[in-house]
């Protein structure tokens, strides 16, 4: 028993109050009667987070001027817990925010928050900063692994500042979204289609959805294409400006132009040689990442122009077909531009296709003008890059390399594909195809 005798009188509003006078306490009872007195706080917080809800429920938007908060001249049910209790906007967000956690359903994953409130066991500015830092489930971040997530941090909270508890949550829920980077990559590539449609009027329609990657390469070649209708670069000689007028000036609409944009890629495409290597030009799609990531094997790369993080499967696969451009970063500001590190030069594709005439993927048809150069070995920072490291592989058969790691190996200067442990356990290397009228006349 502290020196502090009179709590239950805290509660008696028809007694006058008196403060305590801790002059001539020891320091334990100081301490111990200022953890009593938290510990009542946050059951008065979780009684007045559970009114709080319910003068919010009172208030919804669907009653209109019948809503309580309404009839009473408040905006929100947040005013009106202001002007009833004199606290803070942010405390009144906060207390009707933890009040619908501790109330209703709509998010069971914060559960056992709610049931440490209503225990008096967390105070309500823990449980916002867990709530706000974890956020919401999605097809990765399922219920489960927050709910997880929730109790670990629970498990932690005595041991830090509200401050430090939020910063935790934050790290946590990036931690959770970084181990599904490659989930989630993988689970909107498969959703990606595109369908052409022939109308009954005679028309055809096209209608379909990218994944972050493959949006990457088409929002490039478009913007480069129709800029500065649609953004895209601006234009600093005078050719590019002339150009950029051209484009502005042309009657068409910004989708017309998009469409005959479109025809006019397909066009070129179709146009170039099949046993061309295309691709000796610069990428059009750039992917940041950092070397302490690449060095680690843990994070992401970021598509420019797409939100969100892809793989670090998908960063090596683009380094490995088109190259690095080093950055060195002095704290915020780069430092220094390195030189552009690409792995095979247009002669070595060129000798390449002639070896390996296509994607070399057994079964696989595509030409050499259709295929990405992969390398055989693991990919390295500055590794050294001769004519019998690099393969042809098409996008999709490059992808299922990295991504579904498939791996390509040289044996005796021939290629082998070993599939990953998932498809074959036994990893039996099967023999690649090569179908170039060079390699076959000289190995027959
Ligand atoms: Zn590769
Ligand atoms: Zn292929």
């Amino acid at each position: 028993m502290t020196s502090y005798g009179a709590y239950s009188a805290l509660a008696d509003l028809n007694a006058p109050f008196t403060p305590p006078s801790p002059a001539a306490w020891a320091d334990m009872e100081l301490l111990e009667a200022q953890r009593t007195l938290a510990q009542i706080r946050r059951r008065t917080d979780a009684a007045a987070a559970v009114l709080a809800a319910e003068i919010k429920h009172r208030s919804r938007p669907e009653l209109g001027y019948t809503g309580l908060a309404a009839r009473l001249g408040a905006r929100t049910a947040e005013n009106l817990i202001q002007q009833t209790t004199g606290i803070s906007k942010h405390e009144a967000h906060a207390l009707t925010r933890v009040g619908t956690l501790l109330t209703n359903e709509s998010t069971p994953w914060l559960g056992a928050v709610g049931d440490s409130v209503t225990a008096g066991e967390s105070s309500v500015a823990e449980a916002d900063v867990i709530r706000a830092g974890l956020g919401t489930p999605d097809d990765t971040v399922t219920e489960a692994v927050l709910a997880h997530a929730a109790a670990q941090l629970l498990a932690e909270a005595p041991d830090l500042t509200v401050e430090r508890l939020a910063a935790r949550a934050r790290e946590l829920r990036s931690e959770l979204d970084l181990d599904n980077v490659a989930e989630r990559e993988e689970m909107m590539r498969s959703r990606r289609y595109l369908h052409i449609s022939p109308q009954a009027d005679g028309m055809t329609r096209v209608s379909g959805l990218l994944d972050p990657e493959s949006a990457a390469t088409i929002v490039a070649a478009f913007d480069a294409a129709t800029s500065p209708r649609r953004g895209g670069p601006r234009f600093v000689s005078d050719d590019g400006k002339a150009r950029a007028q051209r484009i502005v000036d042309d009657p068409r609409t910004t989708d017309q132009l998009m469409l005959d944009t479109f025809v006019d890629l397909v066009r070129i495409a179709t146009l170039a040689d099949d046993g061309t290597v295309l691709g000796s030009t610069q990428p059009t799609v750039h992917i940041l990442v950092t070397k302490r990531e690449l060095d680690l094997d843990r994070g992401a790369g970021h598509l420019e122009g797409q939100k969100d993080p892809v793989s670090l499967h998908t960063v090596r696969r683009n380094a490995c077909s088109a190259g690095t451009i080093p950055i060195l970063f002095d704290g915020r500001q780069p430092l220094d531009v390195g030189r552009a590190h690409r792995y095979f030069s247009p002669r070595q594709k060129v000798a390449i296709a002639a070896r390996d005439g296509g994607c070399i993927f057994p079964g696989c048809e595509r030409p050499p003008s259709w295929t990405e150069t992969h390398h055989t070995d693991e990919w390295q920072y500055g590794g050294k890059t001769n004519i019998r490291d690099g393969v042809l592989l098409c996008r999709h058969h490059h992808m299922l390399t990295h991504n579904n790691k498939w791996r390509v190996i040289r044996k005796d200067n021939r290629y082998y594909l070993v599939p990953p442990r998932s498809i074959d356990p036994d990893q039996t290397p099967i023999p690649a195809q090569s179908r170039g009228i060079a390699a076959r006349k000289l190995i027959g």
